[in-house]
This record gives C-alpha cells, structure tokens and sequence, in this order.
C-alpha cells in the first residue's frame, strides 16, 4: 500500500469517486482513495438513482446541471456504462404559489441556459398519462432529469481517476487522523498510516465519526429514506412499447417522486413523519443491510400516490428499499477547508449524490489545486455554519429539510426549527416592541417591528407580503425622523498589532483610512473574484476594525487565517462588539442628546465617546444612505446603551426599524449588498466596486494582477439599476433581463423603495448594451416588465444628508 500521498480522500461512495476523479482531471494523480469495505458500501448502494436541475440556490442548479451532463463524458472516457435514462422530468404544481416558484425557476434557467418550460394540463397528460390531474394546474419540464445506475456511475468515476493516476484501496479502515506540526496528516488505517499532505472527508454515513477523528463536528445527520418498486404495471408496458419509457415525475403535493423501474415504477416519499437515524453515531458494523420496512410511516404519502397516479394500487409491490442518507441543516452539501484546521477538506453532506456529486467534485478540486472555485460556492461552503452549531440544533434542522424537501420555499420565508438558538440582550425588549424575527447564522434578528393591526407573523409570498406596509412605516419614520437597529448582525474583525496596517493593505484592494477615518474596500481573490466588501475602520495606528457580512464571518475568519503574518492578530469578534445604528434627519440631534462629547463627526469619521454611561465607539455611516450613525460597545453594556438611546429619543419618535425596512432603504442609494451584488461569482470592475481599488497604493494587494488586467480590459458584463414597471411583486434574484427581446442578463436583487415608491432592479448586463437610458424587459413571475435604467441615486442624489 501507499505510505505517502497528496490526497488521502476517506470514503468509497459516489461523492469520494467524484473527488478522485475531479483531482486527477485537474492534475493531481498523487491521490488515493481509502475505503473501509467495497466502493458504494454507505448510502450509494441503496440510492434510487434520480437526478435533476431543479434547486433553490442559483449556482447549485448549475453545478447540478454539470454533474448531469458528465455522465456522458463519463461513459466516453472509461467505456464504462453508467446506466443512463435521459427521460425528462415533470414537477407538478397543485396551487399558484406553487406555479409561481415553477415559474421564477424557469425564468432563471433562461440565461443558465438549462432548456426547461412551462406546461399545461393537456401537455402532462401527454407526457404522463398516469398522472391524475385533479387540482393540477401546470409543470415545469426538464429533458434533463433522469436516473441511472448508481453502482455502475460510482466505479466510472473510480476508473476515469485510476486513468488519471488515482490509487483506490479497498477494504482498508480509516482508524485515525493525526495532524503533524507541518499541517500535514498521519492517516491511521487497519492496514498501516499513510503520510497525507491533505485529507479529504467523503465519510457520507460515517462523516460525523470521520470528522471526529480530526477534532471537528460537522452539522450534518442521517435521515431514514424509503421507496417503493412494483411489479409489471400493464399502462407502463403499453407506454413504454408506444412511446418510450415514462418520464420522472416529482408530485410535491403528495411529497413523492416516481420513475420507471424495468416495467413497473419506482416511488419514494419525503415524508412528514420522517425519523433521524443513528443520532448517537453511525454503527461501523452498518453497510450492506436495509433498514426494516416501515410502511406506517408512509401511509399517508401511499395513499395519497394512489389518488395521483391510480395505477399504483393495482400494482404488486416487488421489493422496498429504506436505507439512511445525510443532509445538512439547509440540505446542501458541506464541501471546502474545514474552518479551524489546516489541509482538511469536507465533502460531506450531499444528499443528492447523483445530481450533486460531479458539481461537488469539481468545486472541491478546483478549490485544492487552485487555491479558489470558478464560482460562489457559498451555498455549499462548510463554513456558511459557524462554531455555534451544535448537534442538538442540526438535527431538528435536518428533519425540518427533510420534511420540506418538496415544499415551496419564498424569498422572505422564516423556518421555525431550532428557534431562537443565539439572542442578544435586546431579545426580549425587542420582542415587547412586536419585533417580528429572522434569523442570520443562528442570530435572531428583528425584520421589523408589528405595531396596533400589523400582522406579527409575515406570510411568506412571492408576490410583496402582508408586511409591506410596516415596512413603509418604519421606512418614514427613519426619512421623516430618526429610526434605531441593532448592529448585532455585522461581522467584525479587531485586526491589531505592528504589522497590521501593512497586512491589511495586502489582504484589502482599497484605501486603508488614516486613524479616526473609515474607508470602503474590496477583498479580491487572487483571480479577482470578490471575497468581501469590507468597512475599515482605523481606530489607532496599530488597531483597526473590520465589518462585513455576519453569515460570511466564518469564510472570512478561514481567509484571514489562511494569509495570517507576523506582527498581526486578527480576531473575530463579530459576537463581542454590538451596539445600534440611528439614522435619519434627526439622528444627530439624538447623538447630541446622549453625549457630552462633540457630535461634529464628518462622512467616514470614527471616534471613541461616551454615549450616556457607556464607552463607545462611534462611525458616522449608515447604509439607510442617510445621516446616520453606527454605536458599538460591549455586549454588556448594551442595555445600557439602548436605555440611553430610546429615552432620548422618545420626544423625536425614534422608531425601531427592522431588515426589511433597511433592505428598501439602501435602495434609495442604490447601495448593493453582499451576497446579491457583491459575491465571488462577480470581478470588482463588474460590479461598480474598482472605484474602490487603490491602483497606485504600493501594496502588492491579492488580486492586484487581475484587477489591473481587468482595468485595461474592462469586462463584457456591468452592473446596472433599473426601475421596474411592476405590479404586486418585485425581483427578488435571477430574474431574466431582456434587451431587445432576447435574454442578456439577469438581476442580483432588487425590491421596493418605499420612499420613493420605485421598484428597483439591479442586474448584470452587456457593457455593450449599457446607455444611460437603456430600457430593458425584466421577468417576475412570468410576466415580462420594462424596467428603465436609473444612473442618480433616488434619494438625497447631491449626498447631502449623507455627508452633510
Ligand atoms: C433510499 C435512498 C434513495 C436515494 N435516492 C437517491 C436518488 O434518487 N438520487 C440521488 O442523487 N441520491 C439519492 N440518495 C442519496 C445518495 O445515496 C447519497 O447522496 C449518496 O450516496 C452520498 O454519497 P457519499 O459518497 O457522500 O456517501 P456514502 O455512500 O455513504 O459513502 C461513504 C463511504 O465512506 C466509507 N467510509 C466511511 N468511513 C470510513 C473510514 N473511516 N474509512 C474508510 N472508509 C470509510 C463508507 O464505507 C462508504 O463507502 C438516496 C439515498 C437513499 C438512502
């Protein structure tokens, strides 16, 4: 057996192979593959062998489209068979709302370029005959679902890496992994220790033990699964002898998914009285066995499949499979540098292993041999969870994902589960007040505040919700007067230490700011791509705080220490400074009334003071785009602080505002926001944010070779904002952009500016295309809107309440 390797990956299943394969093809072939028993021993065995486009996130669609059309690649490379049923697929849906979510997928796989559509009625009844329409009121097709041989595409992928170079060792347990004082790995198996430069985890049933032997949890739990296959069902022979085999259809009404199976069907169910498995841990023994079947659990699911398609209830059951798979908390996967350790990678949690697992293994190898993906991969990132994640929290999490696998999920929809999990002082005085919670990274977070007749839950819709007009509310009282937030839900770094200027000019593209001045930066990757949009704030020569993104604090906690240098320390303390943002016409007038110190602080200043009883800092910014002030302290003073604030304020009405409020509100400045304009599928110079790139700094900043080239050689797509002709429903992402009737691009985000009464779009398009009155078409929820480019902010365009 091998005694050194570039790559130890840890697991046999598609996921493991899928890795293999992707490292091999990227250049690596120093890599070896260790599994227990056989290759497929875990859920792979057991799978249906389904797969499809369709997923809520935009870039795990894509990647789930990749893995689809690899299969083919797959077959030509190893002329191995990978079983394929390339027989299209129908999802139906039995309400409008349903309709509608069919509906914006579609319209966003326009310019995905996935050849899905629309159908009617009459259409599935030709497509399925099967299918009992009662209620239905259309589908969304996809020619590329299908099914195949999960046995069969598992040892492809282990043939097209062992062409590659790969080494698979079999029957070979992973007892331990010790990490050396270099960051390399000393991998323990029954068969001697291997010396690794990196480990990757494609433990599936077994991830949580494997990764326990590295010191880590990852939020990841096993759920039962089961289906059904029947015996010959005479319409399926007819179907299959007149027309071909009978095509995939998911029924989320009935919480199934049905295929051909030989000449009978195949059906699994989702149920809702699903059951997790193995919670205290995996049983190494488990492998090659069902579980027991358990028809109870699935009752009503059966017979609900009965209604929609009749001819399962005349049909013999054959054999029933129930096995265990994982899921992740939101159901993706959980793949790249484990947070906290060094050369530990994650592939884990991939619930749909044959429409993931390509997606998965390229996201990864790309990630290992090149130091960054080719797209945002935060939907799958294992750090979108931070150290507050617990067992006990991901498995109500996981069984809440599973139950709603087919259910249809809104653009401002809240899940219940685990909830509250992480509160701040202000919870209880914020939930007196009628706050009306969201949660970011286990954060409750306020997204606005029910007051008298407003609704105090948010009917989640795709259409502009029930909470619209608190939203306008609390939108006046910060443009009229003065409105109060919580800053809770910032990430923040303390960044100190001799060398820490230097290093942030290294790690940041823009300006670092002088002491008692902020500054606006980028962080590029070494390909451009955007990391971040930071606010540095210079507090002393030697100390600095960082804010961004709260949920992106993990990613940028691994980035930071990925670069870490002499001289520097960077902590995260996104947890340990909190405080409250005010900001509005009187907002100044409410600092003066807390303070004995000066409030003469201009656009970007930042300053230590005393507010009430409280040793604060205070920034004079605010993303409402007005005047505005940010109010940081310790946690423990915050009451404290928040007493000070809200007694003043009383005689100007200060008024609590929520997320929702603060999301129109930077609308009115056309202010873009992380993870919609800003993420690492965009370059700088696409998305506005070069203007913020210091070119004639001195620092050699990550990124710097890129941006320059892109500079010389702008980019073909720019970021641009529209305002929408809409009517009851705003963009929300991904929606289509038409120019001249052809697909050119698409939105990032976009909603409603209640202080203008504008329904703003921001898109990406062709910089060829861009005139400053370019009219385009926009698609929400099926129907095409014009949308007419705006080029001034709608509110305060001169800057002077925001500077002034
Ligand atoms: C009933 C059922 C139906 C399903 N249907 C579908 C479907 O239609 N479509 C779809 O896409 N997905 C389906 N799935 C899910 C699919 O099976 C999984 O997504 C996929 O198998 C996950 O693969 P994996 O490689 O991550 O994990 P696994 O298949 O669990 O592989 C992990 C491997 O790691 C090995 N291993 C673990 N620990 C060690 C160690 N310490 N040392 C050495 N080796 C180790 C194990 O032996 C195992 O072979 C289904 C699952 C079930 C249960």
């Amino acid at each position: 057996m091998k005694t050194t390797t570039r790559v130890a990956v840890i697991g046999g299943g598609v996921v493991g192979c899928s890795v293999l394969y992707h490292l091999t093809k990227l250049g690596w072939s120093d890599v070896l593959l260790l599994e227990r028993s056989e290759l497929t021993s875990g859920s792979t065995w057991h799978a249906a062998g389904g797969f499809h486009t369709l997923n809520g996130d935009t870039n795990m669609a894509a990647l789930q489209g990749y893995t689809i059309r690899l299969y083919e690649e797959l077959e030509q490379l190893t002329g191995m068979s990978c079983g394929l049923h390339h027989v299209g697929g129908l999802t139906l849906a039995e309400n409008a709302d349903r309709f509608d979510m069919l509906t914006a997928e579609r319209a966003k796989h326009r310019y995905m370029g996935l050849d899905t559509e629309i159908v009617g009625p009459e259409e599935i009844a030709r497509l399925s005959p099967i299918t009992n329409l009662d209620g239905i009121v259309g589908a969304l097709y996809d020619p590329l679902d299908g099914h195949l041989d999960p046995s069969g595409t598992t040892h492809a992928y282990a043939k097209a890496a062992r062409m590659g170079g790969a080494t698979i060792q079999t029957h070979c347990m992973v007892r331990e992994t010790i990490q050396r004082a270099d960051g390399t790995w000393n991998v323990v198996t029954d068969a001697g220790t291997i010396h690794a430069e990196h480990v990757v985890n494609a433990g599936g049933l077994w991830a949580r033990e494997v990764a326990a032997m590295a010191g880590c949890y990852l939020p990841l739990h096993p759920m039962e699964h089961q289906y059904l296959v029947t015996e010959e069902i005479p319409e399926i022979v007819a179907h299959l002898e007149e027309v071909g085999e009978h095509p995939h259809v998911i029924d989320p009404a009935g919480e199934s998914y049905l295929r051909q199976e030989g000449r009978g069907l195949c059906i699994g169910f989702y149920e809702k009285p699903c059951r997790p498995w193995a919670v205290d841990g995996t049983p190494w023994g488990f492998g090659h066995e069902l579980l027991p079947n358990d028809f109870d659990k699935i009752e009503d699911s059966i017979a609900f499949a009965y209604r929609r398609f009749p001819v399962l209830e005349r049909a013999g059951i054959k054999s029933v499979i129930h096995g265990p798979f994982t899921f992740a908390p939101d159901g993706n996967p959980l793949v790249g540098p484990v947070p906290g350790l060094r050369n530990y990678w994650s592939a884990c949690g991939v619930m749909a292993g044959f429409s993931q697992g390509g997606g998965v293994g390229l996201m990864l190898a790309q990630w290992m041999t090149n130091g960054e993906c080719e797209r945002d991969v935060t939907a799958m990132d294992v750090a979108r969870f931070g150290d507050w994640i617990t067992p006990g929290y991901t498995r109500p999490k996981v069984i809440e994902n599973y139950q709603r696998r087919f259910t249809v999920s809104y653009p401002n929809e809240e899940l219940p589960a685990a909830r509250p999990h992480r509160t701040t002082a202000m919870y209880d005085t914020f939930t007196g007040l009628g706050a009306v919670w969201g949660q970011q990274f286990g954060l409750e977070v306020p997204n606005y505040f029910a007051t008298g007749k407003e609704p105090t839950h948010e009917t989640p819709s795709f259409r502009r919700s029930d909470a619209f007009d608190a939203v306008g509310r609390e939108v006046r009282a910060v443009r009229e007067g003065v409105g109060i937030n919580e800053l809770h839900n910032f990430g923040k770094f303390a960044v100190t230490g001799d060398g820490a200027r230097d290093w942030l000019d290294r790690i940041m593209a823009g300006r670092i700011p002088a002491p008692g001045r902020m500054s606006l930066t980028p962080m590029l990757s070494a390909a451009g791509r955007l990391l971040g949009d930071f606010t540095v704030s210079c507090l002393a020569e030697d100390r600095f705080q960082l804010t961004a993104s709260y949920g992106a604090q993990t990613i940028h906690e691994r980035l930071f220490a990925q670069h870490i240098a002499p001289g520097v320390t960077v902590e995260n303390v996104s947890d340990r400074v909190t405080g409250f943002q005010i900001a509005g016409p009187k907002a100044r007038d409410l600092l003066a009334a807390c303070t004995r110190d000066s409030v003469d602080l201009r656009f970007l200043d930042v300053r230590p003071m005393t507010v009430g009883q409280v040793a604060c800092v205070v920034q004079r910014v605010s993303y409402t785009g007005d005047l505005g002030f940010e109010i940081y302290c310790d946690p423990m003073d915050q009451r404290q602080l928040w007493t000070t604030l809200w007694d003043a304020g009383a005689p100007m009405d200060l008024t609590p505002f929520g997320m929702r409020a603060m999301m129109s509100l930077r609308l009115d400045r056309l202010f873009g926001s992380w993870g919609r304009e800003f993420s690492p599928d965009y370059t700088a110079a696409e998305t506005g944010m070069d203007r913020f790139i210091r070119f004639d700094k001195d620092a050699d900043f990550i990124g710097r070779a890129a941006a320059e080239a892109e500079r010389d050689a702008p980019p073909d797509r720019i970021a641009a904002t529209f305002a929408v002709d809409a009517d009851d429903a705003d963009v929300t992402a991904y929606e289509p952009v038409f120019i001249d009737g052809a697909v050119a691009g698409f939105c990032t985000s976009g909603g409603y500016s209640h202080h203008t009464g504008t329904s703003v779009a921001y898109a990406l398009v062709p910089r060829a295309a861009l005139t400053d009155d370019l009219t385009v078409e926009i698609e929400i929820l099926g129907q095409r809107r014009t949308a007419r480019r705006i080029t001034a902010p709608l509110f305060d365009a001169d800057g002077a309440r925001l500077r002034g």
